[in-house]
């Protein structure tokens, strides 16, 4: 175990619950604020501090952890007037777990260098799943020296961790990592569209092709859920279409282009356009069979 700590974590939904649990059972000191209370429920019955602001708890915390939902509940969170910057105190090490944008994220290191705070972008990948069980891959950017303060605590969350570089390279590597799973989603969805039109079994077809060459972490997490029916998030689509837009975004900025993508988030469009914001990202399967 690392030695314990004040850590404030803020954002207690789908991911964050299951991080900061891990950060409570691992013996550190919790102070937690999420928007609906209710949501962190289960963390202050296991022992975690309540703050009514994000300020309050940060302003409790030797670390930071934020684990909001969009760059605009980051931008409150950390520039609010209750905000992680104004509150947190000096020497705290700031790490913004949210997928966001790498400017965001530059601008949060430029601030929090003033106030003698440290700051680290560490998006991740792997899920809900690779929550509850601990195995996140975590893409860091910022400084060396706050990435090994941190280190030992995001050991406890995670398996893959590394320090892409300055602050926003670890959005910049999440931002990759979107890229491949939109083609990924794309490609086992009309796989196993196919498969059911030609008349065959699709979970029988699943089994076969998701241990070749074509299958893939979303195929095999995914593709059952959705054969089964079962659209809970998951990772939702309202926070899949907002990783292709900042990707697409940073893309365009560096006049890359990225058509690939571009197709992937027009299909999600359809999907939002049915409804269909709050499922899971595996919900693209209801726009290629429900008519
Ligand atoms: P989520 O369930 O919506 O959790 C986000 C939580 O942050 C919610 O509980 C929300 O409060 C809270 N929040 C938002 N703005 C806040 C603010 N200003 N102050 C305090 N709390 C605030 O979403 P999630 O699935 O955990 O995802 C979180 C982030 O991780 C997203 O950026 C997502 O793209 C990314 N991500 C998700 C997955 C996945 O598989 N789920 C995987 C990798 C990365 P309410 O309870 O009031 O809504």
């Amino acid at each position: 175990m690392s030695d314990s700590c004040s850590i404030a974590f803020i954002g207690t939904g789908v991911m964050g619950r299951s991080m900061a649990g891990h950060l409570l059972r691992a013996g550190h000191t919790l102070h937690v604020f999420n928007r609906t209370k209710s949501k962190a429920q289960p963390l202050l019955d296991a022992g975690a501090h309540w703050h009514n602001s994000a300020g309050s708890a940060a302003a409790a915390g030797d670390f930071v952890i934020t684990m909001v939902g969009f760059p605009g509940d980051v931008e409150q969170t950390y520039f609010g007037p209750e905000g992680v910057i104004a509150r947190a105190r000096p020497g705290a090490v700031l790490i913004d777990m949210t997928t966001s944008s790498p400017l965001l994220a530059r601008r949060i290191a430029e601030a929090a260098v003033k106030r003698d705070l440290a700051a680290l972008d560490a998006p991740v990948s792997g899920g809900d799943i690779g929550a509850r069980e601990a195995r996140l891959v975590i893409m860091v950017g910022g400084d060396e020296a706050a990435f090994l303060r941190a280190k030992p605590l995001f050991e406890v969350m995670g398996k893959n961790i590394s320090l892409q570089g300055p602050a926003g390279s670890g959005q910049h590597c999440k931002m990759a990592n979107q890229i491949a799973v939109a083609g990924s989603m794309l490609s086992w969805v009309e796989a196993l569209a196919y498969a059911k039109r030609a008349g065959l079994d699709p979970a029988r077809a699943l089994e076969s092709i998701s241990g070749g060459a074509a299958g893939s972490w979303s195929m095999t997490n995914y593709g059952p859920r959705a054969l089964r029916g079962d659209f809970q998030p998951g990772f939702y689509v309202k926070h899949f279409l907002k990783d292709m837009r900042i990707a697409l975004e940073a893309a365009a900025e560096m006049k890359l282009d990225l058509p690939g993508l571009a197709c992937a988030k027009k299909l999600y469009d359809r999907v939002a356009a049915r409804g269909w914001e709050e499922l899971g990202t595996h919900a693209l399967y209801r726009l290629y069979t429900e008519s």
